[in-house]
């Protein structure tokens, strides 16, 4: 059989499905990347913004590490378009790729809004290591910087650039931050603490002009018609999966790549993971978009266990956060909104202490999801619990054997393979 593997795609989707398909294979791993460096992990791009790592710290793998495992890289290369017939991909430099599996893992890109001045110099999305360059270089220039949006990426590179010096207000469109991830009290307590740390927070206002002079950013200009001085402006109002290179294929998109259970897109032979992915819930039933590392890696994982001719579900996305600002831990899980029927519990509140846990019951008594802020302890099992109710129950793929498999040698391997069976 034909069997090369193509992975477009250098992120952590991309690599662990490399990782998992040498492993288990002698085959050719080729993965092409847009991107010029090995992977790295964009989770840690702000705290080398805040000056606690270096870039070389935040490489997934190091250069001979592709090498000693026979994973060809052509970095620099961008994938722009699939042939499902032919069974090819067109780089950007001109190169047609035959493939016998392909993995699209081309994660996503910082949503940038059409609003007047976006194109400015100083205006930023925060997702890449160019971009973390290009803030670097800036910060000598300047000392006050907006950031668009309040979810968690806005607020850990408020974070970083307050502990540089800079004065930070982070501008978010909804009432209040985080949120997609927190109730009022919760996202009150952070505010509360960001105000102490320095942070200026501004909420139910979006920012609907970025001022410029000379081609480069001087300030944003709010719904209100306040101007508020920055010579940066980071916008984190959420990512686009990237799926041009799909355009013109018969493969679906559901905003993003629609997947099957298997990770496998609506064509033969071509499978997709992580944040470019659209995937089973883990409720069952639904499809969700839910960019984050820990369903990216699991993804990837079955996918490329799929694409090895092996048959594994993935057991759904969960979507989970955890992020530590100014040293306030904060964490979610599951679903944290209300939904019909739902019984919600504040479990803990203390405001002058900054500790809030609120969880949300089903119908049935079991946790469906929970926020906690200050104090995590036992927060990890809640997330056990809301994970055992995968809509796999006992059909769901052994994630420690996987774990293990990952980690493993490959003689231990076949032991932890256990294909699903219907
Ligand atoms: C600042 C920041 C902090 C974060 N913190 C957390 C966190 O704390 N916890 C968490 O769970 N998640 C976090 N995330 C999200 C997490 O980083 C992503 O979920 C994860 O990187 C997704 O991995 P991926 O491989 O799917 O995509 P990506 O990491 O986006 O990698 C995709 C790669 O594909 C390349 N590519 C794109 N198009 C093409 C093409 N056409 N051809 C070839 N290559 C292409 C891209 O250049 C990129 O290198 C954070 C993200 C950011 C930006």
């Amino acid at each position: 059989m034909f069997r090369e593997f193509l992975i477009a795609g250098n992120g952590p989707a991309g690599l662990y499905a490399a990782r998992v398909l040498r492993r288990l294979s002698r085959d050719r791993i080729l993965v092409v990347s847009s991107e010029s460096h090995p992977g790295y992990s964009r989770c840690l791009l702000p705290n080398v913004l805040k000056g606690e790592r270096e870039e070389k710290d935040i490489a997934m793998f190091a250069q001979e590490w592709y090498q000693r495992n026979g994973i060809e890289l052509l970095a620099g290369v961008k994938v722009c378009r699939v042939d499902t017939a032919k069974k090819t991909v067109l780089t950007d430099n001109g190169r047609e790729i035959r493939y016998g599996r392909l993995l699209i893992a081309t994660g996503a890109d910082p949503v940038m809004p059409g609003i007047k001045g976006i194109t400015a110099e100083g205006v930023y999305g925060f997702r890449t290591i160019l971009h973390l360059r290009r803030m670097i270089r800036d910060l000598d220039r300047i000392d006050r910087a907006v950031i668009m949006g309040g979810g968690f990426v806005g607020l850990k590179v408020a974070e970083a650039l307050t502990h540089r010096g800079i004065k930070v207000s982070v501008i978010e469109k909804l009432p209040r931050l985080l949120p997609r991830m927190l109730d009022e009290t919760a996202a009150g307590l952070i505010e509360n603490h960001l105000a102490r740390a320095g942070v200026e927070v501004i909420t139910g206002q979006g920012i609907i002009e970025i001022a410029q002079k000379s081609g480069r950013v001087c300030g944003v200009i709010t719904e209100d018609g306040i101007f508020i001085e920055s010579g940066l402006v980071v916008v984190a109002v959420g990512v686009e999966p990237n799926v041009d290179l799909v355009g013109g294929s018969r493969i679906k998109l559901k905003r993003g790549i629609l997947v099957d259970d298997f990770m496998q897109t609506s064509e033969a032979c071509v499978f997709a993971a992580g944040d470019v992915a659209v995937a089973a819930d883990y409720k069952g039933g639904t499809y969700s978009y839910n960019p984050i590392w820990p369903n990216a890696t699991a993804q990837a994982r079955i996918a490329a266990l799929n694409m090895l001719g092996y048959r594994f579900r993935y057991e759904g996305n969960i979507s989970r956060n955890s992020v530590s600002l100014f040293n306030l831990p904060v964490m979610t899980g599951g679903i944290t909104w209300e939904e019909d029927g739902m019984r919600q519990l504040v479990e803990v509140y203390h405001s002058e202490r900054n500790v809030y846990r609120k969880v949300n019951l089903s119908p049935d008594g079991s946790v469906s999801g929970f926020m906690a802020v200050g104090d995590l302890r036992g927060v990890p099992q809640i997330f056990r619990e809301i994970r055992k109710q995968s809509r796999r129950g006992d059909k769901l793929y052994r994630g420690s054997g996987t774990a293990a498999l990952i980690g493993g040698s490959l003689n231990g391997c076949q032991y932890f393979i256990q294909p699903y069976k219907n």
